[in-house]
C-alpha cells in the first residue's frame, strides 16, 4: 500500500463512490453527519465484499479444496495489509468485534491475572464506556483524568493519578463525543517510565490520523473497521507480542488450539490463540479494502479537507443564538457537540432528520463527560472525508428552523 501525493481531493468524484450519499431522506438531500457513530462504505469496500462471497467463500484454515484456499489466503492477506497500516507485525494483530471487544479481551486476558486488591485502572474523564466497564468487570478500580472546560485531559492532574497503585493506563486517542486529540504520545512516554502499560483506544482515530503503532509504543491499541469506512462487527487489537505470548486464551473453541483431549488442552501460536471459532472473514477483507481506500485518498488532502470543513462548520454553529458548542480544544478532529437552549438534544435530532440531516444525540456512551459538562445528552454533528459545506450548510439552515420551533 503506498500512499499517493494528493494534496487535494476531488470531492465530487469522491462522494460519488459512496452510494449510500444519493439516498433521499424525507424528500431530501442526505447531509449524513453521524460519523463517529458509523462511516459510510465506498464502492471499494462493497466491491471487496460482494467479490468474497461470490468467489472465495469458506471456512478458513481447516480445508484443503480451492475455495477454502482462497478464502484463507484472502482473509490472511487482509492481516498483512492491516499490520503495514498499523505498521506493526502481523502475528501481533489478532481479529475482534470490534474495539468493544478488544478492550475487554486485555481486561479478562491481561489485566484480571495480574489485579491485586486496590489496583487502579487510569482513565480520563473522556472516556467511552466500552473503556470504562470491561476494567470495572474485571475488578479494577477505575479513576479519571479531570476535564478542562475547552475539553482536554488536565495533564497535571492525570500526572497526579498515575500512581503506585496504577495498574494500567487506558485513554482515548480521539474522542468521540468531544473530538479532541489526546497528547497519547507523551502520556505513554509518562506511562512507560513507571513501567506501567497503556492501551490506546483509537475507535476515532483510524479515518482522520495516519498510525505508526511501533512509533507510538503503546501495549494494546484497539480499533474498529466500520468506523474507518469498513464494514461492522470487525475490529483489531493490536497487542505488542511479548504480552500476546504471555496472556491466556479468552474464548475457548475451535482454531485457538492446538491440541485438544480430555485431560487438557494447548493453544496455537499468536494470534490465532485470540482466535477461537469461525471468524468474519468477510469482515477482515471489507477493512483491509477500506483501509487501502483510506491511503489512496492521501493523508495530506483528508487532513486538509476535514479540517478545512471544520474551520467552516465551527463559527457558523457558534453563531447561532442559544447554541453551546463542547469541545472547544484547538487539538481536535470533526466533531461538533452542541446543546441548544430551550432545546432537549432529541427533539433537535429529529427536527434535523425532516431536513436530510442525521446527526447523533444523547450522551454518546460517555456519561461521566456529559456529567462533567453539566449536560444530559448533546447532539452531535461528526465529520467524514466525503462531508461537503453543503451538509454543514444544510445542518446550520435546519438548526435556525429547529431554534425558531423549540427555543
Ligand atoms: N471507543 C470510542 C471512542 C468510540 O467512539 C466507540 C464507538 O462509538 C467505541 C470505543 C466502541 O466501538 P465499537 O462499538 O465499534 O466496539
Amino acid at each position: 500500500m503506498s500512499e499517493t501525493s494528493n494534496a487535494v481531493l476531488n470531492l465530487p468524484a469522491l462522494r460519488a463512490q459512496f452510494p449510500i450519499l444519493a439516498e433521499r431522506i424525507h424528500g431530501q438531500r442526505l447531509a449524513y453527519l453521524d460519523n463517529a457513530a458509523t462511516t459510510q462504505k465506498p464502492e471499494a469496500v462493497l466491491r471487496a465484499l460482494d467479490n468474497y462471497y461470490r468467489h472465495a467463500n469458506s471456512n478458513v484454515h481447516r480445508a484443503v479444496h480451492e475455495l477454502a484456499a482462497r478464502a484463507t489466503t484472502q482473509y490472511e492477506a487482509a492481516r498483512d495489509r492491516i499490520a503495514a497500516f498499523l505498521k506493526v507485525a502481523r502475528e501481533e494483530i489478532v481479529f475482534t468485534r470490534g474495539t468493544t471487544e478488544s478492550i475487554n479481551l486485555v481486561a479478562r486476558s491481561f489485566l484480571q491475572p495480574r489485579l491485586q486488591p486496590g489496583d487502579e485502572v487510569l482513565l480520563t474523564g473522556m472516556e467511552h464506556h466500552s473503556n470504562i466497564v470491561p476494567w470495572q468487570l474485571a475488578g479494577a478500580r477505575t479513576v479519571a483524568a479531570r476535564i478542562t472546560d475547552d475539553g482536554e485531559v488536565d495533564l497535571e492532574d492525570w500526572h497526579r493519578k498515575l500512581g503506585p497503585r496504577t495498574r494500567l493506563v487506558a485513554v482515548v486517542q480521539v474522542s468521540n463525543s468531544l473530538g479532541t486529540i489526546n497528547p497519547v504520545a507523551q502520556m505513554i512516554r509518562a506511562a512507560r517510565e513507571r513501567g506501567i502499560p497503556v492501551l490506546v483506544d483509537g475507535a476515532q482515530a483510524v479515518a482522520h490520523l495516519p498510525l505508526d503503532l511501533r512509533e507510538l509504543d503503546a501495549d494494546f491499541y484497539a480499533c474498529s473497521a466500520h468506523k474507518a469506512y469498513g464494514p461492522t462487527g470487525f475490529g483489531v487489537l493490536y497487542a505488542k507480542r511479548e504480552h500476546l505470548e504471555a496472556m491466556p486464551p479468552w474464548h475457548g473453541g475451535g482454531d485457538m488450539i492446538r491440541t485438544v483431549a480430555f485431560d487438557g488442552s494447548t493453544w496455537n501460536e499468536v494470534p490465532y490463540k485470540f482466535e477461537a471459532g469461525t471468524p468474519d472473514m468477510a469482515g477482515a477483507i471489507g477493512c483491509a479494502a477500506a483501509l487501502e481506500w483510506i491511503e489512496a485518498q492521501g493523508w495530506t488532502a483528508i487532513h486538509a479537507h476535514e479540517q478545512g470543513l471544520l474551520d467552516y462548520a465551527t463559527p457558523r454553529l457558534a453563531e447561532i443564538p442559544g447554541l453551546r458548542l463542547i469541545g472547544t480544544s484547538a487539538h481536535k478532529v470533526g466533531v461538533l457537540s452542541f446543546v441548544m437552549e430551550g432545546a432537549h438534544a432529541h427533539d433537535l435530532g429529529s427536527i434535523l432528520d425532516q431536513h436530510g440531516v442525521a446527526v447523533r444525540t444523547g450522551h454518546h456512551c460517555t456519561m461521566p463527560l456529559m456529567e462533567r459538562f453539566g449536560v444530559a445528552a448533546t447532539a452531535r454533528a461528526s465529520l467524514a472525508v466525503y462531508n461537503d459545506r453543503q451538509d454543514i450548510d444544510q445542518l446550520v439552515q435546519a438548526l435556525h428552523k429547529a431554534r425558531r420551533l423549540l427555543a
